[in-house]
């Protein structure tokens, strides 16, 4: 047993992030397991790269009104709302693009108005998101 002054508090404060990041992680491979484990539009499918995306926009007012700043705390809101629907899994790049410029250069995925292209993998989930926020 180490005696608990081996340890320094940095390494103590480190201690307590890694599992911040491990259960960070967990909640993101649940929410991804349900969205989709890729990015719908290039494809992307390392998780560090994945986000859910809003697939009509709003993300931001939605946030705000969640008085979070996305990640972690948007997670755990979609999870304890049961998953609802309007939401999708792209990958920053895909994400940031569509909301910078309202598309992706990859061609993929749009924005707006209820339009919605195909996705690539037909068991993604695929709403149109009919509310607003
Ligand atoms: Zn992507
Ligand atoms: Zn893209």
């Amino acid at each position: 047993m180490p005696r608990k002054s081996k340890y320094t508090r940095s390494e103590i404060m480190d201690h307590r992030k890694q599992a911040r990041h491990r259960h960070y992680r967990k909640v993101k491979l649940t929410i991804f397991e349900y969205y989709g484990k890729f990015c719908a539009c290039c494809g992307e499918s390392r998780v560090e790269f994945l986000t859910i995306d809003h697939i009509n926009g709003g993300g931001k007012s939605h946030r705000k009104q969640l008085k979070t700043r996305g990640g972690y705390g948007f997670y755990t809101w979609l999870m304890n709302h049961g998953f609802p629907d309007g939401y999708r899994t792209l990958c920053f790049n895909c994400n940031l693009s569509l909301g910078a410029y309202g598309y992706c250069p990859h061609g993929n995925v749009s924005r707006g108005a209820g339009q919605v292209l195909e996705p690539k993998e037909p068991e993604l989930p695929l709403f149109v998101f009919k509310g607003g926020f």
